[in-house]
């Protein structure tokens, strides 16, 4: 629900012109707000997959040695693998947040 800007009255979403006063909101606070809206939610996701991929190989990257002084080597193989995936996710996610 949309809220006129000069008189408060609610609207529906997509309305572009406020049907009390005539007021011409089409413009630029309502759009604004909705692009600073999903950028934050999408600063929140890619900080969770961030955190989530900074986890995810320090836990790979410990198995990985555990597993290698184990001589598991193709566990070993598998988890470093899977250690360096998750570090180019770190970076990729990294590098998301600075391009904003
Ligand atoms: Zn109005």
């Amino acid at each position: 629900m949309a809220i006129c800007p000069k008189c408060q009255a609610s609207m529906g979403q997509t309305a572009v012109k406020c049907e009390a006063c005539g007021y011409d909101f089409s413009e630029p606070t309502s759009k604004r707000s909705l692009a600073d809206t999903s950028r934050n939610v999408g600063n929140i996701f890619l900080m969770l997959g961030g955190v989530t991929a900074g986890v995810w190989s320090l836990l790979s990257g410990v198995s990985s040695i555990g597993l290698l002084l184990m001589m598991e080597f193709t566990h070993f193989a598998i988890s470093l693998s899977l250690f360096l995936i998750a570090a180019a996710l770190v970076v990729v996610f990294m590098r998301a947040q600075e391009d904003d």
